[in-house]
């Protein structure tokens, strides 16, 4: 946008003058950040209004990505870089005596996400709306995101992440475009007009307010919509009704209880979550999603029977799957379709993205509970089940092992994967593997029956946050070799590769790497008090807590180096410190003693003299979007080591490499297309392959024990661990031992481990040879364009949605 200092500050100081009647000598940091957040805010309505009003005067297709968790981080950078005045204002402000770096610090995350999957979404958010596609988002406005995490005495405790206590600069909310959502109550069937209609009773309403965040494009004019609901009672004079009949605590009651459909994200990651209020959550933000959806495209004065030239629904995971039975409601209930033009609507509308194989994250809803809060929406189920089940028999000649095998309602459970693919046009993995292993395993019978609906689109990351913005040296000195044309082409980073050669530019990307490295040591610093060398290889470990994910495997290497070192203090190593930060879900207890047993080794580690401070161990608590953005432009080594087959792509790993980190994985998820990018030679690969993993999981031949009694460097780790040698009772680490030794080690961390130890070892002989080293950092930087998520999201825009790139 066309802006001067001069003007801007005046703007500042005027928009300070009207929110809070201060001038900036009296006016404390908070309000000088909600002023700043405030006037990009007024900056930016104009061309948020032109891109709505050009989308709908021109019939535009346009996307609508439903998603349980948005896991944004802070805006007030993005913002300010994406319509290009971030220098500007940095300067500006510097000039009013302020420092914007410090106004960032201030805005709280918006937490609305686990980890992946909800972090994908607002990496595609901002993809789609620099790439001119017309895409929005829709979720919950959940009043807690995921929990903060304290660290206590090397315990993981958790706060309520309060992160709107100071309000929210960037929302709008949208009292006029509010919805009512329907739960409970019962069917009434009548014959009207000839017609079945069937007709909701006594049910409980909820009205869904929308409140609307503006997603800006880079450089484009095009703003889109992030549009999440919050759950509020339906009629305010109820409590008063009640409370003058001294039914106070009813109407609260009331309150409360449709309040809390939007109170809290659930902290589980890749795990289910089977409680009622979740469902309604999720039919919650859905119905009304849909509805806003219908009541818009309906002003266009379109037939409804269009709607899918118009709109395309991308569904994140199985968790608004009740989308599809939902549509169907509206355009059978309400709008007098016949079942099969409904049917029709909906599955060209409609697309799914799967996100994991992990049987213990597959939802399914027991019949019961859902028929109970949704009664329509159930027979609407029951309806697509009898349909489909039909259509198998008969395409299988009555072989009723496919029914078995394919039916939506089995068991009395809804299994929410296959209602979604049957009720979708395209059904898409998240990385190559993934893909290849729904087709030929989880989902094969749903592949071989319908083979056109699946296809791979391997997860992204968007370049502006996760280098422009997180590692500003980086990209100046990026900018500086081959011009700025990979900001809006990422692919071109490439270009950087022949600098590989170049001794000057690697000098200048190491120091690049050592400037970060210093900054984050000094604030560690600060905040633990732990000496930091920032000369050492930053190893680090940064994603949610998992066994599957195995920081486990980690930890045993470090407990294998502190012991050869304790045996040679002399061991020719470079020194290094090993990162870890994590969530654990409040109620995964092994999660939890993983946490405990990294933090008993830093305390070790850390306070033990004799190891000439080769060896550190720091866990950094509450991982989020904004520590990862300061982690990981400070990284050496990127450690992506979960059992093959388990990780459906990651996008930690992109990240890292984007920064120029070398990554220690095994080949599973988009390692695999990171190492094929990247070459053999610039990253290290080590542990089972996917199919040595499904072959033990199928025919058994491994045993853990066995390795454990035969390989000393293990029998000594696990003893140390259990025998109190850590200064924590061995009894604190229970279930890490009875899944390691008697529940026979389900993710291969002893099997891997010999792998892994080598893998660690090749990490320090390539760091030693520091041309070798820095080349291959470059070699990952330059190749890591192809992870952009404006990538990805071409490929859904041209295969999945059939939208355009719109230039405004
Ligand atoms: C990218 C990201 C993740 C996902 O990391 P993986 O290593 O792919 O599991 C999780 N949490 C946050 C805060 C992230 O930024």
């Amino acid at each position: 946008m066309r802006l001067n200092i001069e003007k801007f500050k005046f703007d500042f100081k005027r928009k300070l003058m009207n929110t809070f009647a201060e001038e900036i000598e009296d006016a404390p940091k908070l309000h000088i950040y909600m002023a700043l957040g405030g006037l990009v805010r007024d900056y930016i309505t104009e061309a948020w209004v032109n891109s709505n009003n050009y989308y709908t005067e021109n019939n535009i297709k346009q996307v609508y990505y439903f998603s349980m968790e948005f896991l944004i981080g802070r805006l007030l950078k993005s913002n300010l870089l994406n319509i290009g005045i971030y220098s500007l204002c940095e300067e500006g402000l510097k000039e009013l005596g302020i420092n914007i770096s410090e106004l960032e610090e201030l805005e709280n995350d918006a937490g609305l996400g686990n980890g992946g999957l909800g972090r994908l979404a607002a990496c595609f958010l901002d993809s789609m709306a620099s790439l001119g596609i017309p895409g929005h988002g829709c979720g919950i406005r959940y009043n807690h995101g995921l929990f903060e995490q304290k660290i206590i005495n090397g315990y993981q405790v958790e706060v309520p992440d309060n992160w709107l206590k100071e309000g929210n600069v960037w929302e709008i909310r949208k009292e006029n475009k509010s919805v009512e959502v329907r739960f409970g109550g019962n069917i009434r069937i009548s014959q009207i007009n000839g017609r079945l209609s069937f007709i909701h009773e006594n049910y409980d309403a909820v009205r869904a307010v929308p409140y609307d965040t503006p997603v800006i494009g880079y450089d484009n004019n095009s703003v889109n919509t992030l549009r999440l609901w919050s759950a509020e009672p339906i009629d305010t004079e109820f409590d008063l009704f009640s409370f003058s009949k001294g039914e106070y605590s009813k109407a609260s009651s009331y309150k409360a209880s449709v309040e809390s459909i939007s109170q809290v994200l659930y902290p589980d990651d890749s795990y289910i979550e089977g409680r009622l209020l979740r469902l309604k959550q999720q039919y919650f933000f859905v119905s009304a999603g849909l509805q806003s959806i219908v009541r818009r495209f309906k002003k266009t004065g379109h037939s409804i029977k269009e709607l899918n030239d118009f709109a395309a629904i991308h569904i994140n995971d199985t968790h608004p799957a009740v989308a599809v039975p939902e549509l169907m409601r509206i355009l059978i209930d309400e709008e007098k379709l016949s079942w099969d033009e409904a049917w029709k609507i909906t599955t060209s509308t409609i697309a799914y993205t799967n996100h994991t194989i992990l049987a213990e994250a597959l939802e399914k809803w027991p019949v019961d509970m859902f028929k109970k809060l949704l009664p329509r929406v159930f027979m609407i189920i029951e309806e697509i089940n009898k349909r489909f089940c039909e259509e198998v028999l008969d395409r299988y000649h009555g072989d009723w092992n496919k029914i078995n095998e394919m039916a939506i309602i089995k068991d009395n459970q809804i299994r929410m994967a296959y209602l979604a693919i049957v009720g979708s046009h395209s059904v898409n993995g998240v990385a190559k593997l993934h893909t290849e292993i729904l087709k030929k395993q989880e989902l094969s019978s749903f592949y071989n029956y319908s083979p056109y609906k699946f296809n791979n689109k391997t997860n992204g990351i968007t370049h502006r946050r996760w280098l422009l913005q997180a590692n500003p040296e980086l990209a100046n000195l990026i900018t500086e070799t081959i011009g700025d044309s990979w900001i809006k082409s990422p692919n071109n980073l490439s270009s950087l590769l022949p600098y590989k050669d170049d001794s000057a530019f690697r000098d200048k990307v190491a120091k690049v790497k050592l400037n970060n490295k210093i900054e984050i040591s000094n604030d560690i610093y600060k905040k633990y008090g732990i000496k930091v060398d920032p000369y050492s290889i930053f190893d680090v470990q940064v994603k949610r807590l998992h066994a599957y994910k195995r920081q486990i495997l980690n930890v045993f290497n470090i407990l294998d180096l502190y012991n050869r070192l304790k045996q040679n203090p002399n061991l020719d190593i470079v020194p290094r410190t090993f990162f870890f930060a994590a969530k654990a879900s409040p109620s995964y207890h092994l999660a939890k003693q993983t946490i405990k047993l990294i933090n008993s080794i830093a305390f070790m580690v850390n306070n033990d003299a004799q190891l000439n401070n080769k060896i550190k161990v720091v866990f950094l608590e509450n991982y989020r979007v904004s520590l990862a953005e300061r982690i990981i432009p400070a990284s050496d080594v990127s450690e992506q080591i979960s059992t093959a087959t388990k990780e459906a792509s990651g996008t930690g790993n992109m990240k890292f490499m984007m920064n120029g980190a070398v990554t220690i994985a095994t080949l599973d998820g988009a390692n695999i297309e990171i190492k094929d990018a990247v070459g053999d030679e610039n990253i290290v690969i080590f542990g089972l392959k996917d199919y040595e993993v499904l072959d033990y999981y199928k025919h058994g031949g491994y045993s853990s024990r066995e390795i454990f009694n035969n390989d000393r460097r293990i029998n000594c780790i696990i003893n140390q661990i259990m025998n109190g040698s850590l200064g924590v009772a061995g009894s604190e680490f229970n279930m890490l031992y009875d899944n390691l030794i008697y529940n026979n080690d389900e993710y291969f961390v002893l099997k891997d481990f010999d792998s892994y130890v080598k893998a660690q070892n090749q990490i320090d002989s390539y760091y030693k040879q520091k041309d070798k080293w820095q080349q291959m950092c470059i070699a990952n930087i330059a190749k890591s364009g192809i992870f952009s998520s404006d990538n990805t999201i071409r490929e859904y825009s041209k295969e999945i949605w059939n939208t355009q790139e719109i230039i405004l």
